[in-house]
């Protein structure tokens, strides 16, 4: 563990400067804070769903103005030249900067990033509507778009926190029949309100038994570990389960649902550069919004406190 105190990075050529406006409250920014994947780095300045104004550019900036509103998730740069990268798959860089942990995120009232990872935010989209699309949104948005070409499939989001929130909001919009997968009844109303024609209570096993081979893909967000037998389960032959939730687990299945089923266990991570632009566009061209709690940056410990119990409905969103 490194000591000493968070510093900005010195602006690169390609770099801008943020004033910080807006930052949504991850749960990976939790997972980061208590070490739960094994690469913290202390000390840690967390946030990674930053909306900010440019206030300094580096000379070789292009495209990018002071004073322009531009939104930050994730990544905050890329090497750009790796075979991932080459393919327009950034997200998977073999060497990627990573927001809060290359430098110091958006709990900091300004952070330096590569301009290429700095994206414009549509002018339908206000501040806050923006902030939590910048990782959440794209998380489920990706996997919805690159796995699931065609309408119509029965699609279940389990665990509806931010990222599930916009998954059922998205699935909905793009022509699925979408069940929210949710323990106890409590979220039913607003998932329903979110996009769900039904819900299912996973703490009931007679309605999880009953709902056995009834889906094509399932977009699991929950930040928990799971009896993943039971999830794939719920799968008909040859459908999917796409993790996006990061339980610090190691996933074991019978070999009988990747075989003699023929489905598939797989994972998405965030998105690409292009696929975060297209969503931004997407969200605000069909009103996909998150809901979202407002709270000020001087009481992030209070907002820490109600995520880490689960009482955010949905994102809470911190601001300068
Ligand atoms: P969140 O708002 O705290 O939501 C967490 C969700 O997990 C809630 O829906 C909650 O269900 C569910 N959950 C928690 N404990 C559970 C348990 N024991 N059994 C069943 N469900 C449980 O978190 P978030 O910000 O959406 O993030 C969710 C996960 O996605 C985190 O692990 C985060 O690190 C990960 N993530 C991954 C990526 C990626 O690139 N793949 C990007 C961003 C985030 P209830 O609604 O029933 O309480
Ligand atoms: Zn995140």
């Amino acid at each position: 563990m490194t000591q000493g105190r968070a510093r900005l990075n010195t602006l690169g050529p390609m770099d801008v400067e943020l004033r910080v406006i807006a930052c949504g409250l991850c749960h990976s920014d939790l997972h980061l804070i208590n070490d739960d994947w094994g690469i913290s780095e202390y000390p840690l300045v967390p946030g990674h769903e930053v909306v900010g104004r440019v206030v300094a550019a580096g000379e070789a900036v292009n495209g990018l103005a002071v004073g322009q509103r531009v939104g930050v998730g994730w990544l905050c740069g890329a090497c750009l030249e790796c075979p991932s990268c080459n393919a327009g798959e950034d997200n998977l860089c073999a060497v990627p900067k990573r927001t809060c942990l290359a430098n110091v995120g958006g709990f900091a009232s300004r952070i330096r990033v590569d301009s290429r990872f700095a994206h414009p935010i549509p002018e339908g989209l206000s501040d806050l509507q923006a902030a939590p699309l910048l990782c959440a949104g794209v998380t489920v948005y990706s996997p919805l778009k690159r796995l699931l070409p065609r309408s119509g499939r029965d699609v279940g989001v389990v665990g509806v926190g931010g990222l599930g929130h916009l998954a059922l909001q998205y699935a909905s919009h793009m022509g699925h029949e979408v069940t929210a997968i949710i323990r106890g009844p409590g979220k039913e109303k607003d998932a329903k309100a979110m996009g769900a024609s039904s819900c299912l209570d996973s703490t009931d096993a007679a309605q999880m038994a009953a709902a056995e081979a009834g889906f094509d893909f399932l977009l699991v967000t929950v930040s928990a570990d799971l009896d993943w037998s039971v999830y794939m389960s719920l799968l008909r032959a040859n459908g999917t389960l796409c993790l996006v939730g990061m339980p610090a687990a190691t996933i074991m299945v019978p070999i009988e649902f990747l075989v003699g089923e023929q489905k598939i266990l797989t994972g998405s991570s965030i998105g690409s550069r292009d696929m975060t632009r297209e969503m931004l566009d997407y969200s605000a061209a069909n009103e996909i919004y998150p809901w979202v709690i407002r709270m000020p940056m001087d009481r992030v410990n209070e907002a820490l406190r109600i995520l880490a119990d689960g009482e955010a409905r949905y994102r809470i969103v911190l601001t300068a």
